[in-house]
Protein backbone atom coordinates (compact mmCIF):
# COMPACT_ATOMS: atom_id res chain seq x y z
CA UNK A 1 0.00 0.00 0.00
CA UNK A 2 1.70 3.85 -0.88
CA UNK A 3 -0.13 5.39 1.35
CA UNK A 4 0.54 6.03 4.55
CA UNK A 5 -1.47 4.23 7.25
CA UNK A 6 -3.18 6.86 9.91
CA UNK A 7 -1.62 5.24 12.52
CA UNK A 8 1.67 5.71 10.94
CA UNK A 9 0.85 9.46 10.42
CA UNK A 10 -0.15 9.75 14.16
CA UNK A 11 3.40 8.32 15.09
CA UNK A 12 5.00 11.07 13.00
CA UNK A 13 2.82 13.80 14.35
CA UNK A 14 3.77 12.26 17.57
CA UNK A 15 7.43 12.27 17.17
CA UNK A 16 7.34 15.76 15.64
CA UNK A 17 6.18 16.98 18.83
CA UNK A 18 8.75 15.13 21.32
CA UNK A 19 11.70 16.31 18.94
CA UNK A 20 10.25 20.54 18.80
CA UNK A 21 8.95 20.02 22.60
CA UNK A 22 13.51 19.09 23.28
CA UNK A 23 14.28 21.79 20.66
CA UNK A 24 12.14 24.48 22.50
CA UNK A 25 13.18 23.81 26.37
CA UNK A 26 16.04 21.89 25.85
CA UNK A 27 17.14 18.44 27.95
CA UNK A 28 13.73 16.82 29.14
CA UNK A 29 12.84 14.26 31.69
CA UNK A 30 9.93 11.69 30.64
CA UNK A 31 7.37 13.44 32.78
CA UNK A 32 8.19 16.71 31.36
CA UNK A 33 8.13 15.52 27.96
CA UNK A 34 4.36 13.97 28.32
CA UNK A 35 3.46 17.77 30.02
CA UNK A 36 5.13 19.91 27.22
CA UNK A 37 3.72 17.40 24.32
CA UNK A 38 0.41 16.70 26.01
CA UNK A 39 1.16 13.09 25.16
CA UNK A 40 0.45 9.97 27.15
CA UNK A 41 3.17 8.47 29.30
CA UNK A 42 2.84 5.48 27.17
CA UNK A 43 3.13 7.03 24.20
CA UNK A 44 6.22 8.75 24.94
CA UNK A 45 7.88 5.81 26.54
CA UNK A 46 7.60 4.28 22.78
CA UNK A 47 8.47 7.27 21.11
CA UNK A 48 11.49 8.38 23.11
CA UNK A 49 12.38 4.24 22.42
CA UNK A 50 12.40 4.22 18.89
CA UNK A 51 13.90 7.63 19.02
CA UNK A 52 17.05 6.36 21.08
CA UNK A 53 16.98 2.95 18.68
CA UNK A 54 17.69 4.92 15.86
CA UNK A 55 19.82 7.31 17.01
CA UNK A 56 18.15 10.50 16.90
CA UNK A 57 17.65 11.11 20.92
CA UNK A 58 19.56 10.32 23.68
CA UNK A 59 19.30 9.69 27.48
CA UNK A 60 21.27 11.51 30.59
CA UNK A 61 21.10 10.26 33.37
CA UNK A 62 22.00 12.45 36.88
CA UNK A 63 22.14 11.35 39.90
CA UNK A 64 19.40 12.22 42.25
CA UNK A 65 20.46 15.11 44.84
CA UNK A 66 22.32 13.74 47.96
CA UNK A 67 22.54 9.90 46.26
CA UNK A 68 19.21 9.18 47.11
CA UNK A 69 16.54 7.70 45.11
CA UNK A 70 16.74 6.40 40.97
CA UNK A 71 19.06 8.78 39.24
CA UNK A 72 17.02 11.84 37.31
CA UNK A 73 17.24 10.56 33.51
CA UNK A 74 16.77 13.19 30.31
CA UNK A 75 16.75 12.97 26.98
CA UNK A 76 17.89 15.23 24.26
CA UNK A 77 18.97 15.31 20.52
CA UNK A 78 22.18 13.54 20.02
CA UNK A 79 24.47 15.68 18.35
CA UNK A 80 26.55 14.16 15.89
CA UNK A 81 23.50 12.25 14.21
CA UNK A 82 23.49 14.70 11.73
CA UNK A 83 24.60 18.37 10.57
CA UNK A 84 23.70 21.21 8.58
CA UNK A 85 26.05 23.72 6.26
CA UNK A 86 24.47 27.43 6.22
CA UNK A 87 25.79 29.77 3.59
CA UNK A 88 24.67 33.48 4.21
CA UNK A 89 25.45 35.20 0.73
CA UNK A 90 25.81 39.10 1.06
CA UNK A 91 27.30 41.47 -1.14
CA UNK A 92 30.76 41.11 -1.06
CA UNK A 93 31.27 37.11 0.74
CA UNK A 94 30.21 34.61 1.78
CA UNK A 95 29.77 32.80 5.08
CA UNK A 96 29.67 29.06 5.71
CA UNK A 97 28.48 27.36 8.69
CA UNK A 98 28.86 23.97 10.07
CA UNK A 99 26.26 23.18 12.90
CA UNK A 100 25.55 19.92 14.49
CA UNK A 101 22.30 18.54 15.06
CA UNK A 102 21.90 20.19 18.67
CA UNK A 103 22.27 23.29 17.57
CA UNK A 104 25.87 24.07 18.04
CA UNK A 105 27.94 25.87 15.80
CA UNK A 106 30.97 23.28 14.87
CA UNK A 107 33.03 25.56 12.12
CA UNK A 108 32.38 28.60 10.43
CA UNK A 109 34.59 30.62 7.60
CA UNK A 110 34.08 33.53 5.13
CA UNK A 111 34.87 33.48 1.41
CA UNK A 112 35.20 36.57 -1.01
CA UNK A 113 32.42 36.26 -2.98
CA UNK A 114 33.90 35.88 -7.25
CA UNK A 115 32.55 39.28 -8.90
CA UNK A 116 32.71 38.18 -12.19
CA UNK A 117 30.02 35.32 -11.72
CA UNK A 118 29.01 34.54 -15.56
CA UNK A 119 26.15 32.30 -14.87
CA UNK A 120 24.35 30.52 -11.99
CA UNK A 121 25.88 27.09 -12.85
CA UNK A 122 29.25 28.29 -11.75
CA UNK A 123 28.32 29.88 -8.58
CA UNK A 124 26.32 26.97 -7.18
CA UNK A 125 29.63 25.21 -8.46
CA UNK A 126 31.82 27.25 -6.44
CA UNK A 127 29.19 26.70 -3.75
CA UNK A 128 29.33 23.07 -3.60
CA UNK A 129 33.16 23.01 -3.18
CA UNK A 130 33.07 25.16 -0.20
CA UNK A 131 30.78 22.91 1.45
CA UNK A 132 32.98 20.10 0.68
CA UNK A 133 35.73 22.09 2.15
CA UNK A 134 33.56 22.79 5.22
CA UNK A 135 32.76 19.08 5.58
CA UNK A 136 36.46 18.11 5.03
CA UNK A 137 37.68 20.81 7.57
CA UNK A 138 35.94 18.81 10.34
CA UNK A 139 36.66 15.45 9.28
CA UNK A 140 33.23 14.75 7.98
CA UNK A 141 31.83 12.85 5.32
CA UNK A 142 29.62 14.93 2.92
CA UNK A 143 26.40 12.02 3.16
CA UNK A 144 26.64 13.54 7.24
CA UNK A 145 25.61 17.05 5.95
CA UNK A 146 21.10 16.83 5.90
CA UNK A 147 20.51 20.19 5.21
CA UNK A 148 22.14 22.84 3.54
CA UNK A 149 20.51 26.25 4.49
CA UNK A 150 21.00 28.86 2.03
CA UNK A 151 20.24 32.43 2.55
CA UNK A 152 20.15 35.98 0.36
CA UNK A 153 18.50 39.19 -0.40
CA UNK A 154 16.25 38.96 -2.97
CA UNK A 155 12.97 37.21 -4.81
CA UNK A 156 13.22 33.31 -4.02
CA UNK A 157 11.04 31.23 -5.75
CA UNK A 158 7.73 29.31 -3.69
CA UNK A 159 8.85 25.79 -2.36
CA UNK A 160 12.28 25.61 -4.57
CA UNK A 161 15.06 26.49 -3.77
CA UNK A 162 16.03 29.05 -7.12
CA UNK A 163 16.70 32.82 -6.61
CA UNK A 164 14.58 34.78 -8.98
CA UNK A 165 15.97 37.97 -8.70
CA UNK A 166 18.55 39.34 -6.34
CA UNK A 167 21.09 42.40 -5.89
CA UNK A 168 23.86 40.35 -6.26
CA UNK A 169 22.52 38.27 -9.36
CA UNK A 170 20.16 40.50 -10.91
CA UNK A 171 17.94 39.02 -13.23
CA UNK A 172 20.47 35.92 -13.53
CA UNK A 173 18.61 32.84 -12.08
CA UNK A 174 20.69 30.40 -9.43
CA UNK A 175 19.02 26.95 -9.35
CA UNK A 176 20.71 26.31 -5.79
CA UNK A 177 19.09 22.55 -6.26
CA UNK A 178 23.01 21.77 -8.62
CA UNK A 179 25.05 21.68 -5.41
CA UNK A 180 23.19 17.88 -4.75
CA UNK A 181 24.87 15.11 -6.12
CA UNK A 182 27.12 12.09 -5.17
CA UNK A 183 27.61 11.70 -1.48
CA UNK A 184 25.55 15.02 -1.14
CA UNK A 185 21.74 14.26 -0.95
CA UNK A 186 20.78 16.68 1.26
CA UNK A 187 17.43 18.82 1.28
CA UNK A 188 19.01 22.52 -0.16
CA UNK A 189 16.69 25.17 1.44
CA UNK A 190 16.57 29.04 0.01
CA UNK A 191 15.38 31.77 2.05
CA UNK A 192 15.03 35.42 1.66
CA UNK A 193 17.53 36.55 4.32
CA UNK A 194 14.75 39.20 6.11
CA UNK A 195 12.07 35.91 6.43
CA UNK A 196 15.15 34.55 8.48
CA UNK A 197 15.13 37.38 10.81
CA UNK A 198 11.29 37.60 11.00
CA UNK A 199 11.59 33.72 11.86
CA UNK A 200 13.95 34.02 14.33
CA UNK A 201 12.13 37.18 16.04
CA UNK A 202 8.73 34.89 16.42
CA UNK A 203 10.75 32.90 18.11
CA UNK A 204 12.48 35.28 21.03
CA UNK A 205 8.48 36.99 21.38
CA UNK A 206 7.38 33.46 21.44
CA UNK A 207 9.84 32.77 24.44
CA UNK A 208 9.13 35.71 26.21
CA UNK A 209 5.89 35.49 25.99
CA UNK A 210 5.54 32.00 27.47
CA UNK A 211 8.24 33.18 30.16
CA UNK A 212 5.78 36.00 31.03
CA UNK A 213 2.90 33.89 30.80
CA UNK A 214 1.14 35.51 28.32
CA UNK A 215 -0.14 35.45 24.56
CA UNK A 216 3.01 36.33 21.64
CA UNK A 217 1.34 38.48 18.93
CA UNK A 218 -0.89 37.22 16.14
CA UNK A 219 1.82 38.91 13.72
CA UNK A 220 5.02 40.47 13.81
CA UNK A 221 7.49 42.18 11.15
CA UNK A 222 11.06 42.43 10.47
CA UNK A 223 11.99 45.73 8.49
CA UNK A 224 15.60 45.33 7.09
CA UNK A 225 17.40 48.79 5.93
CA UNK A 226 20.35 48.48 4.27
CA UNK A 227 21.81 49.21 0.30
CA UNK A 228 18.16 47.41 -0.40
CA UNK A 229 15.35 46.77 1.97
CA UNK A 230 13.91 43.99 3.23
CA UNK A 231 10.58 42.65 4.99
CA UNK A 232 9.62 39.59 6.71
CA UNK A 233 6.16 38.98 8.31
CA UNK A 234 5.75 36.31 11.17
CA UNK A 235 1.65 35.61 11.44
CA UNK A 236 0.25 32.59 13.60
CA UNK A 237 -1.90 30.16 12.30
CA UNK A 238 -4.98 28.40 13.21
CA UNK A 239 -2.58 25.91 15.11
CA UNK A 240 -0.60 29.23 16.64
CA UNK A 241 2.27 28.18 15.07
CA UNK A 242 4.13 31.23 13.00
CA UNK A 243 4.10 31.13 9.43
CA UNK A 244 6.99 33.45 7.64
CA UNK A 245 6.94 35.29 4.54
CA UNK A 246 9.27 37.81 2.87
CA UNK A 247 6.77 40.18 0.42
CA UNK A 248 8.99 41.54 -2.35
CA UNK A 249 8.20 45.12 -0.05
CA UNK A 250 11.55 47.11 -1.37
CA UNK A 251 10.49 46.88 -5.18
CA UNK A 252 6.66 47.64 -4.20
CA UNK A 253 6.23 51.62 -6.09
CA UNK A 254 6.45 54.33 -3.81
CA UNK A 255 6.75 57.04 -6.50
CA UNK A 256 5.43 57.27 -10.21
CA UNK A 257 8.01 58.12 -12.30
CA UNK A 258 10.50 58.35 -9.83
CA UNK A 259 14.10 56.95 -9.81
CA UNK A 260 15.59 54.12 -11.28
CA UNK A 261 15.34 50.83 -8.99
CA UNK A 262 18.06 47.84 -9.24
CA UNK A 263 15.71 46.07 -10.19
CA UNK A 264 14.81 47.99 -13.20
CA UNK A 265 11.70 49.42 -12.28
CA UNK A 266 11.31 53.44 -11.18
CA UNK A 267 10.37 54.49 -8.13
CA UNK A 268 10.48 51.43 -5.93
CA UNK A 269 10.76 51.81 -2.35
CA UNK A 270 14.10 50.88 -2.17
CA UNK A 271 15.17 53.23 -5.07
CA UNK A 272 14.58 56.01 -2.32
CA UNK A 273 15.08 54.57 1.35
CA UNK A 274 18.02 52.25 0.28
CA UNK A 275 21.31 53.79 0.34
CA UNK A 276 21.89 54.41 -2.82
CA UNK A 277 18.68 56.28 -3.10
CA UNK A 278 19.46 58.03 0.07
CA UNK A 279 22.95 59.50 -1.64
CA UNK A 280 20.97 60.03 -4.86
CA UNK A 281 18.24 62.60 -3.42
CA UNK A 282 21.23 63.94 -1.23
CA UNK A 283 23.63 64.90 -4.48
CA UNK A 284 20.69 65.33 -6.79
CA UNK A 285 21.67 63.10 -8.80
CA UNK A 286 19.60 62.24 -11.69
CA UNK A 287 17.41 59.56 -11.04
CA UNK A 288 17.76 57.82 -14.39
CA UNK A 289 21.51 56.77 -13.35
CA UNK A 290 22.18 53.52 -13.63
CA UNK A 291 22.30 52.56 -9.07
CA UNK A 292 25.79 51.59 -7.22
CA UNK A 293 25.96 48.21 -6.92
CA UNK A 294 27.54 48.57 -3.78
CA UNK A 295 28.21 51.72 -1.49
CA UNK A 296 30.50 51.39 1.67
CA UNK A 297 28.88 51.93 4.68
CA UNK A 298 32.34 55.09 4.99
CA UNK A 299 30.15 56.89 2.51
CA UNK A 300 26.66 56.84 4.42
CA UNK A 301 28.38 57.41 7.86
CA UNK A 302 29.81 60.82 6.06
CA UNK A 303 26.45 61.79 4.35
CA UNK A 304 24.74 60.76 8.31
CA UNK A 305 27.29 62.77 9.94
CA UNK A 306 26.51 66.26 7.87
CA UNK A 307 23.11 65.52 8.02
CA UNK A 308 23.63 65.55 12.08
CA UNK A 309 25.63 68.91 11.93
CA UNK A 310 22.80 70.42 10.50
CA UNK A 311 23.31 70.25 6.58
CA UNK A 312 19.89 70.40 5.13
CA UNK A 313 20.49 68.86 2.08
CA UNK A 314 21.56 65.65 3.94
CA UNK A 315 18.67 65.78 6.57
CA UNK A 316 16.51 65.95 3.69
CA UNK A 317 17.82 62.81 2.02
CA UNK A 318 17.18 60.89 5.45
CA UNK A 319 13.63 62.26 5.61
CA UNK A 320 12.81 61.16 2.34
CA UNK A 321 13.63 57.87 3.01
CA UNK A 322 11.36 57.65 5.91
CA UNK A 323 8.62 58.54 4.64
CA UNK A 324 8.79 56.35 1.82
CA UNK A 325 9.52 53.23 4.55
CA UNK A 326 6.62 54.94 6.66
CA UNK A 327 4.15 55.04 3.62
CA UNK A 328 5.27 51.68 2.27
CA UNK A 329 4.21 50.06 6.20
CA UNK A 330 1.09 52.11 6.16
CA UNK A 331 0.16 50.13 3.12
CA UNK A 332 1.20 47.04 4.22
CA UNK A 333 -1.15 47.38 7.82
CA UNK A 334 -4.24 48.84 5.76
CA UNK A 335 -3.21 45.06 3.84
CA UNK A 336 -2.70 42.97 6.94
CA UNK A 337 -3.45 43.86 10.86
CA UNK A 338 -1.50 46.19 13.03
CA UNK A 339 1.48 44.06 13.99
CA UNK A 340 5.15 44.98 15.83
CA UNK A 341 7.68 46.40 13.74
CA UNK A 342 11.36 45.35 14.28
CA UNK A 343 14.00 47.57 12.36
CA UNK A 344 17.44 45.97 11.75
CA UNK A 345 20.15 46.16 8.88
CA UNK A 346 23.41 48.35 8.40
CA UNK A 347 20.71 51.47 8.12
CA UNK A 348 19.78 51.01 11.38
CA UNK A 349 22.46 53.31 12.75
CA UNK A 350 21.05 56.39 10.78
CA UNK A 351 17.67 55.73 11.97
CA UNK A 352 17.34 58.51 14.22
CA UNK A 353 17.82 60.53 10.80
CA UNK A 354 14.97 58.71 9.36
CA UNK A 355 12.48 58.37 12.22
CA UNK A 356 10.48 61.50 11.83
CA UNK A 357 9.98 60.66 8.08
CA UNK A 358 8.88 57.28 8.97
CA UNK A 359 6.52 58.06 11.75
CA UNK A 360 4.39 61.05 9.53
CA UNK A 361 4.63 58.67 5.98
CA UNK A 362 2.97 55.90 8.58
CA UNK A 363 0.82 58.09 9.39
CA UNK A 364 -0.50 59.01 6.03
CA UNK A 365 -2.89 55.69 6.14
CA UNK A 366 -6.42 55.75 7.50
CA UNK A 367 -5.54 51.88 8.92
CA UNK A 368 -2.79 53.88 10.96
CA UNK A 369 -4.93 56.68 11.76
CA UNK A 370 -7.59 54.53 12.82
CA UNK A 371 -6.01 51.95 14.66
CA UNK A 372 -2.81 53.84 15.60
CA UNK A 373 0.88 53.48 15.64
CA UNK A 374 2.57 49.78 15.76
CA UNK A 375 5.01 49.64 18.50
CA UNK A 376 8.40 49.95 16.71
CA UNK A 377 12.03 48.36 18.03
CA UNK A 378 15.21 48.88 16.99
CA UNK A 379 17.35 45.49 16.57
CA UNK A 380 20.96 46.15 16.61
CA UNK A 381 22.74 43.07 15.77
CA UNK A 382 20.90 41.49 12.69
CA UNK A 383 23.74 38.95 11.82
CA UNK A 384 22.53 36.96 14.95
CA UNK A 385 19.12 36.88 13.85
CA UNK A 386 20.00 35.52 10.52
CA UNK A 387 21.98 32.99 11.58
CA UNK A 388 18.95 31.90 14.57
CA UNK A 389 16.37 32.01 11.66
CA UNK A 390 18.68 29.85 9.70
CA UNK A 391 19.02 27.15 12.43
CA UNK A 392 15.25 27.31 13.47
CA UNK A 393 14.49 26.72 9.67
CA UNK A 394 17.34 23.98 9.39
CA UNK A 395 16.82 22.24 12.56
CA UNK A 396 13.11 21.90 12.03
CA UNK A 397 13.29 20.45 8.90
CA UNK A 398 15.61 17.75 10.57
CA UNK A 399 13.10 16.92 12.93
CA UNK A 400 10.51 16.31 10.45
CA UNK A 401 12.63 13.66 8.72
CA UNK A 402 13.86 12.18 11.49
CA UNK A 403 10.06 11.89 12.80
CA UNK A 404 9.17 10.96 9.25
CA UNK A 405 12.13 7.78 8.55
CA UNK A 406 12.89 7.22 12.34
CA UNK A 407 16.49 8.06 11.60
CA UNK A 408 18.70 10.83 10.49
CA UNK A 409 21.45 9.46 9.07
CA UNK A 410 22.06 7.22 6.47
CA UNK A 411 22.23 3.29 7.38
ZN1 LIG B 1 12.91 47.87 -7.49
Amino acid sequence: MLAKSSTEIVRQQNSTLVLSALRRHGPLSHTDLSDRTGLSSATVSAITAELERHQVIERQEQAAPAGRGRPRVSFSQRRDCGYMAAIRISSDQLEFSLVDYGGTLIDRFDEARQTAQSDGATFAQQLRQSIERLAARSGLSLSRIMVVSISSKGLVAQAEPRLLWSPVFGELEVDFNSIRGGALQAAVILSNETRLVAAALARVVERHAEAAGGLAPGALCALSLGHGIGLGIARRDSLGEYQVSAPDFGHMLHLVDGGLCRCGSKGCIEATAGFYGILRTAFDVPGDTIPARFIPLIEMEKLAANARRGDRKAQFAFRQAGLALGQGLGRMQSLNEKMPVYITGPGVRFYDLMEKGLIEGMGQSRAIRRDGLPEIDIILDETALVFAGHLDLALAHMDRNAAATGQLADG
